[in-house]
């Protein structure tokens, strides 16, 4: 199940108190205070992991709770600090806090961190009241509170791979073939008005995002068709599939006017990495003749070739 928002709670753990304790040994009548400081309670952080894809853990388990610091001891021992809580979200995970209204965090890259619930500082023994006029305090501080609040988690995958091509070019078809995604698929344009989103798993530990994006048009950098509303969302992807149908009598010519399309939107496209690929193999072979030996034709409905254009993905994404 793809779940792309949740709201959870965090405590962070409160600190340790301080302690109140006097040093007590043979030969020294009146030992000095000795309680030692409170350990600080533990931070709830998030980390950002490219093998998760979804929120779906956040929709079963809503509270999120750090530990908290251990209270000082005597002989001036402070408390164990407690460890911080790590919960690991997808790659493109965007955290707010729901009551004050503010974005905390934006994690779009693999291991990026963001520190959310902070933990308490411990508080103070009574040797840290001493002074020279009040020798045995027997004054203490209580651990601070941890941080607590309410979030909300929105993940905007960001997706490793972007299909984009004419209508009918045969994303949806490639789409589903490759993944468990399952866009609508038909004869007529514009059937996809949303991004689609497929996790391909390609062998044991490697997965990638692939995103089925709405049919370009002529025109589409100027708000033409659907425009900028899904040119947007390819702008995140990290490489480019162009697929062509392999009827077109000029593919070359096509290609140019795909990326001609996206430059002028935006020019971060210019120096994206892409992949040319030949759709509906199946229909016609003598295509697949001529083919030039930097596209790949394939057929997502015979399964031709699709394992090679998989690896070449895989490569590129490398
Ligand atoms: P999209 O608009 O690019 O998403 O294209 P679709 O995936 O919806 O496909 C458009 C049409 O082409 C549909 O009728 C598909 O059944 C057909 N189609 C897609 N891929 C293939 C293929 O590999 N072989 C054949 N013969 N037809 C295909
Ligand atoms: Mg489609």
């Amino acid at each position: 199940m793809f779940i792309d928002y949740a709201k959870i709670t965090l405590k962070a753990g409160s600190g340790g108190s301080g302690c109140v304790s006097f040093r007590r040994e043979k030969f020294v009548a009146k030992g000095g205070p000795d309680g030692g400081d409170g350990g600080s309670g533990g931070s709830i952080r998030f980390r950002a992991d490219r093998n998760l894809h979804t929120l779906i853990d956040f929709k079963y388990k809503k509270l999120y709770k750090a530990k908290r610091g251990e209270h000082g001891k005597g002989a001036n021992k402070t408390g164990k600090s407690a460890e911080d809580l790590v919960i690991r979200v997808p790659v493109g995970t965007i955290i707010k806090d729901i009551d004050r209204h503010v974005q905390l965090a934006d994690l779009v890259e693999n291991g990026d961190e963001a520190v959310v619930a902070r933990g308490g500082r411990g508080g103070r023994g009574n040797a840290r009241f001493a002074t020279p006029t009040k020798r045995a305090p027997r004054d203490w501080e209580v651990g601070e509170h941890g941080e607590e609040c309410n979030i909300e988690l929105e993940l905007k995958l960001i997706a490793d791979i972007g299909l984009v091509g004419f209508p009918n070019a045969g994303k949806s078809t490639l789409l589903s073939r490759i993944s468990a995604a399952r866009p609508k698929i038909a004869p007529y344009p514009f059937t996809t008005l949303e991004p689609h989103l497929g996790i391909v798993n390609y062998k044991e530990g490697i997965s990638f995002v692939v995103a089925d994006i709405p049919g370009l048009i002529e025109g589409a950098h100027q708000g033409k068709g659907l425009g900028h509303r899904f040119l947007r969302h390819i702008e995140r992807t990290r490489v480019l599939a162009f697929l062509i149908d392999c009827s077109d009598k000029n593919p070359d010519e096509t290609l140019k006017i795909l990326r001609r399309e996206l430059n002028m939107f935006s020019q971060v496209f210019k120096s994206r990495k892409y992949v040319v690929v030949l759709t509906k193999a199946d229909i016609c072979q003598e295509t697949i003749l001529s083919c030039p030996d930097d596209y790949i034709a394939i057929s997502a409905v015979t399964g031709q070739n699709i394992d090679s254009l998989l690896d070449k993905f895989v490569t590129i994404l490398r």
